[in-house]
Formats: structure tokens, C-alpha cells, sequence
């Protein structure tokens, strides 16, 4: 049988990502609302590494399964690395996605665009009961578009234009995204390792 691979994340869209890029694996995929409410970890880590694996262990020992969780977020070079692992809550206590581009399109607002270079991170780890933790990462460069544009995604999507390209992740379908995203990259990279552990007795 299948064993179970539990995705740890309270992020509805991110969380449906990351089912999508683990299709078709020899695991059984879970979320969180197939297992009994427990409250979020506080992610206190001081890198997107530590933050990944802080939550994947945390849901992993809560219900003794496997468990996958990312960390990711976006990373600008005129803001000295900011956001950052502070991604989600960039624009304070009350933040969410419309407030952060607002804060960053206004952090932004005299810098050309030359210099309003940016990359998205994630690392995803997986942790398994008994067995050391595997973290695997991906990354995607572009630059901060002077305004937002598109309606697809979520997070920072219609601000950051992939380099390559000139629309922004906003405009792109999520398997149009996901061909170059972080996420991709990582889930990617942790699809063949999951590939392997199931094909190893
Ligand atoms: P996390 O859930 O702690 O990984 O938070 C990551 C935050 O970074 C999200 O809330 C978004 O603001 C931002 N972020 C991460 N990945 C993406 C992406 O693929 N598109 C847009 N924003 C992202």
C-alpha cells in the first residue's frame, strides 16, 4: 500500500500547488484537513531552510506520517534580500497579498527598472519518522513590474515578471508558471527523490 505523504500547509493555494506538482506519485498525498485540526506552527526560523523544516517536522511528529512543507518567498535586490522569509506578512500584522505589492510597488516606486531585479526561493523539505530530513530548492529571477497586472496566483505573482518573459506570473496559467517557478524547481527535484525512496525496499 501506499504510504501516506502528508503536505503541511495552512495555505489553501499553496497548498493545492503542491498537490498538483506531487501528481502522480506512488504516495498516498494528504492535507491537513484530512487529519484533526492542530494549531499552525509559529515559523521563527531566520531562513527559508529553517522554516521549511520546522513545519514539516512539526506535522510529521504531530501525526506520525511523512510530511513535505515548503518555505518560500521573494527575495528583492534594492531592499537588501526584503521581504524575504517575512514574505507573507511584509506589510505588517494586518497583511495580505493586495497590501504587500502595495508596499513593495511603493518601496520600489524611484527605482528603474534596471535595478528592480528579484527572485522567488523555495526549499521544501520532507521529513519522515525515524529518518534524517531532505530539503531540495529551486529558484526563478526576474524583475518588479512598476504596477500590478493579472489575476492569476497568488502572493506576489502580478508583480514579478519572470526573466524571459515580459507578462508577469499573474498572467501566466499556474502549468505555464510552475514550467519555471521555484516551486517547480524544488517539487521537481523532490518528486525524483520521492520516486526513488518509493522504489527502494
Ligand atoms: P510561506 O507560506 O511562509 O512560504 O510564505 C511565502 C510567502 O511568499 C507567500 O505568502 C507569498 O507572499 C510569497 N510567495 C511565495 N511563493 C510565491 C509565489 O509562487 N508567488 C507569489 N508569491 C509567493
Amino acid at each position: 500500500m501506499a504510504e501516506t505523504l502528508l503536505i503541511g500547509s495552512g495555505n489553501r493555494k499553496k497548498a493545492e500547488e503542491l498537490a498538483h506538482l506531487l501528481e502522480g506519485l506512488p504516495w498516498e498525498v494528504k492535507g491537513l484537513r484530512d487529519f484533526p485540526s492542530v494549531p499552525e506552527p509559529e515559523e521563527t526560523g531566520a531562513t527559508f531552510e529553517e522554516n521549511a523544516l520546522l513545519k514539516a517536522e512539526y506535522y510529521s511528529r504531530a501525526f506520525g506520517v511523512a510530511c513535505l512543507a515548503d518555505d518560500s518567498g521573494l527575495v528583492v535586490d534594492a531592499l537588501d534580500g526584503a521581504p524575504g522569509v517575512y514574505s507573507a506578512r511584509y506589510a505588517g500584522g494586518d497583511a495580505n497579498d493586495a497590501r504587500n505589492n502595495e508596499k513593495l510597488l511603493n518601496a520600489l516606486e524611484e527605482v528603474p527598472w534596471p535595478d528592480r531585479t528579484a527572485h522567488f526561493a523555495c526549499c521544501a523539505a520532507l521529513v519522515r519518522p525515524g529518518q534524517p530530513p531532505h530539503v531540495e530548492w529551486g529558484r526563478v529571477y526576474g524583475h518588479i513590474s512598476v504596477e500590478a497586472f493579472g489575476e492569476n496566483g497568488f502572493g506576489y505573482d502580478v508583480v514579478f515578471v519572470p526573466e524571459g518573459h515580459d507578462i508577469t506570473f499573474g498572467e501566466m496559467d499556474t502549468a505555464e508558471k510552475h514550467k519555471i517557478s521555484h516551486r517547480g524547481e524544488a517539487l521537481g527535484k523532490m518528486r525524483a527523490f520521492l520516486e526513488r525512496l518509493a522504489c527502494t525496499p
